[in-house]
């Protein structure tokens, strides 16, 4: 991209130079500055002040022409309008299969659940697992999750309902998953229509139930937004600026990169708490909005 920018005379030095990108003046926005930027690893262009663009809209539009030509330029320079390949994975021995911890819900893990305004057995359909004081370690007194891709089992997350362990996660050990939570999406199998609502943790898909899907934190990983380009419609449910300061600055972020895909990305913005403590008709009338049947 640096050495097509530069044949073509347009200059990549000056303010706003981030590692992994590189900047220039947006012709989209009126912006004086440089706040369009291409990202290295992920191949892909957005701009700081006006959103996500697609690789030929830009290079069409910086080159003065048709986005046939500009994709017939960039072809020159093997670029790839894509989302990026995977990082490479370092080489991890996978297990064969994935034993996730735990049996039936005992009454403990229901009493948790229930006075969190959850119904177990409406959320039978996650296979949850109760684990109690014969786990191991800090697999004590949990509610397990499995995580699934290309339908198998492929990790693990366990919440903590004793609400005493310093790690109110815990997923499974690196060397027992056969691929890592941050490069799937939790709740995804669960999906068949063309629509994704993406949302952090485990409790906030529970709570919004199938349809929703999510990160594993704020923060997700190119493998994961892979996950999500294929969907027509995708709404962004992060928590509240009031919850969690980041949120918001993320789920834009991820919805500038989303915006670049085919079909609709929207950012949902909870006014207090996150997804996982809403009222259970608060998030059915959500789902129902997003047109899911509830
Ligand atoms: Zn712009």
């Amino acid at each position: 991209m640096l050495a097509l920018l530069h044949s073509r005379g347009i200059a990549t030095d000056g303010k706003h130079r981030f590692p992994g990108w590189i900047n220039i003046r947006c012709p989209f926005c009126g912006d004086r500055s440089n706040h369009l930027g291409w990202n290295i690893n992920g191949q892909y262009w957005t701009c700081y002040r006006c959103g996500g663009k697609h690789i030929d809209a830009v290079l069409a539009e910086l080159f003065a022409v048709s986005e046939r030509e500009a994709w017939l330029i960039s072809r020159q320079y093997a670029l790839r309008p894509s989302a990026g390949e995977p990082e490479a994975e370092p080489a991890v021995v996978r297990p064969s299969a994935v034993i996730v911890p735990g049996a039936d819900l005992l009454k403990a893990h229901r009493d948790y659940l229930d006075a969190r305004g959850y119904d177990a057995d409406r959320l039978a359909y996650w296979q949850l697992q109760g684990t109690d004081h014969r786990a191991a370690g800090t697999n004590k007194f949990r509610i397990v999750c499995p995580v699934y891709y290309d339908g198998e089992v492929v990790s693990w997350q366990g919440r903590d309902i004793t609400g005493k362990s310093a790690l109110r996660w815990k997923s499974c050990p690196q060397e027992l998953e056969r691929r890592p939570v941050k490069h799937c999406l939790g709740g995804l199998e669960k999906i068949n229509g063309d629509t994704i609502v993406i949302v952090e943790g485990f409790t906030d898909a529970w709570r919004l139930g199938v349809g929703s899907c999510c990160t594993f934190g704020t923060n997700y990983l190119m493998q994961q937004i892979q996950l999500m380009i294929p969907f027509k419609r995708k709404f962004v449910v992060l928590d509240s600026e009031e919850k969690d300061p980041n949120a918001k600055k993320q789920a834009e972020k991820l919805c500038n990169i989303l915006s670049v895909f085919p079909g609709e990305t929207v950012i949902v913005e909870l006014d207090e708490g996150d997804p996982g403590s809403m009222k259970q008709d608060d998030a059915d009338s959500l789902m129902r909005s997003f047109g899911f049947k509830r």
